[in-house]
């Protein structure tokens, strides 16, 4: 006979009150998550039928070495991004290093001297200040002669449509918003208000390439910014659309003259997309981008699952429980150096790798404060997969995403919870 579920738990290191405080939160959530089955489903079907529309065959999956001529897997590769996408054209490569390295030539390579870019979401995301040139950095686009401002979004965290419409000029060639919140703590931007923004920009001037740093975003509603009028989405691969599979990579789709460009930086003019092997990737490509509607569903399901129990124990949750989701990060102000500790040694000791590992926290370079990180990943700095970090200084929160798949989530998010009791952290009742 079998153990019982509870019986099993508990050999896995989950008391028997952690299991019940977690089962009556999740008793609450069962509306909620079957509506992101629904947005699931959704999407399956979208990926399905940009299969369908490319013609994928099992020769996509063979690649190819040296200069990549001729990769009939990565054009088709492409071709389903850009269907999935409803955009003209995509460029999916394992040359793309990361998601910052998809935005900068997504912006060197449509961006000219005397150019201005101007975001309207604020503060961009650290790693572009100095691709931008807000920090000085060799290489920047300020040294090549490109303006920067930035318009802030209002108090109540939606986009300022008069400041905006002010701060445009002759100059302003690009126009950049960020969907995701990433480590700020203002909302996550849901992409019918990013589609409201890019028609206030296109009202003033409607040849303004409007780029979307969709990192974290992908498949967490139906529509994508490109169904709402952005040029460019841009984002990583390690992240959801790679599903858990892409080792690395990053993304860009849109309209093709920009993406074109954009391929000119990636690799250099004259060439663009012609070349760039795919080493053997194209089929963690394809299998990943086919599985990440559901796997972007589990990490939905287990943000949200942490935050009700959170917010049940008494911590600030950002987003709430019970607020809409546009993204898969999840904040928690635990309020103590020992609650960052035992929330991350809890997910490290739930992960599938990794999981006898005690995470420290660490100077890591470009942050002020020490750094903990939690992730038992199968790649590494995956955040598609379960992982958490946070800066160890007030209000200490703990920002955490990901999960391959719901029950792995939800084991893991119950071990943060008996690490903070076995700490003395948590009350449970
Ligand atoms: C992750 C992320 C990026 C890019 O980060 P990489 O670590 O370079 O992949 C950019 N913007 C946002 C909002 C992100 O979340």
């Amino acid at each position: 006979m079998s153990e019982t579920l509870e019986a099993l738990y508990q050999s896995a290191g989950i008391d028997a009150d952690v299991f019940e405080f977690c089962g009556d939160v999740l008793e609450t959530l069962s509306d909620r998550f079957e509506k992101i089955d629904r947005t699931a489903e959704y999407n399956q079907i979208k990926v399905i039928d940009a299969f369908h529309r490319a013609r994928v065959s099992e020769a996509c999956f063979s690649g190819t070495t040296g200069y990549g001529y001729n990769d009939l897997g990565r054009d088709k590769l492409e071709e389903v991004y850009a269907a999935a996408f409803h955009a003209e054209a995509a460029l999916v490569r394992p040359l793309i290093a990361c998601g910052t390295h998809a935005l900068a030539i997504a912006l060197s390579g449509n961006l000219r001297p005397g150019d201005e870019l101007l975001s309207i979401s604020g503060k961009p995301y650290d790693t572009l200040e100095e691709v931008i040139g807000i920090r000085p950095a060799r290489g920047s686009l300020a040294e090549y002669g490109v303006t920067y401002r930035q318009v802030e979004l209002k108090a109540d965290g939606h986009f300022d449509h008069e400041a905006i419409k002010s701060a445009i000029s002759s100059k302003t060639r690009m126009v950049a918003i960020q969907r995701s919140k990433g480590y700020e703590s203002r909302r996550t931007l849901s992409v019918s208000e990013i589609g409201e923004a890019i028609q206030t920009v296109k009202s003033v001037n409607p040849d303004i390439i409007c780029m979307v740093d969709n990192c974290y975003g992908e498949f967490v509603e139906r529509i994508e910014p490109t169904d709402v009028g952005a040029d460019l989405a841009v984002g990583s691969l390690i992240k959801n659309p790679g599903g858990g599979l892409a080792p690395s990579g990053g993304y860009i789709c849109g309209k093709k003259e920009h993406v074109d460009n954009a391929a000119y930086r990636m690799t250099c003019p004259g060439l663009g997309s012609e070349i760039g092997p795919s080493l053997g990737l194209n089929t963690s490509f394809f299998e990943g981008f086919f599985l990440a509607p559901t796997v972007t569903a589990s990490a939905l399901k287990a943000a949200i699952f942490a935050a009700c129990l959170y917010e049940k124990l008494g911590f600030a949750v950002i987003p709430g429980g019970n607020e809409s989701r546009h993204d898969i990060i999840q904040a928690v102000t635990l309020g103590s150096k020992e609650g960052i500790l035992a929330f991350c040694r809890g997910i490290q000791k739930g992960a599938p790798v990794d999981s006898f590992v005690t995470p420290e926290p660490w100077d890591m370079p470009g942050y002020d404060d020490p750094v903990i990180m939690a992730a038992g990943a199968f790649v590494e700095g995956s955040s598609i997969e379960l992982s958490a970090d946070g800066p160890i200084r007030p209000p200490y929160n703990v920002y955490f995403q990901g999960g391959l798949t719901w029950p792995s989530a939800k084991y893991g998010i119950m071990m943060s919870l008996q690490s903070m009791k076995d700490e003395g952290l948590i009350n449970l009742r």
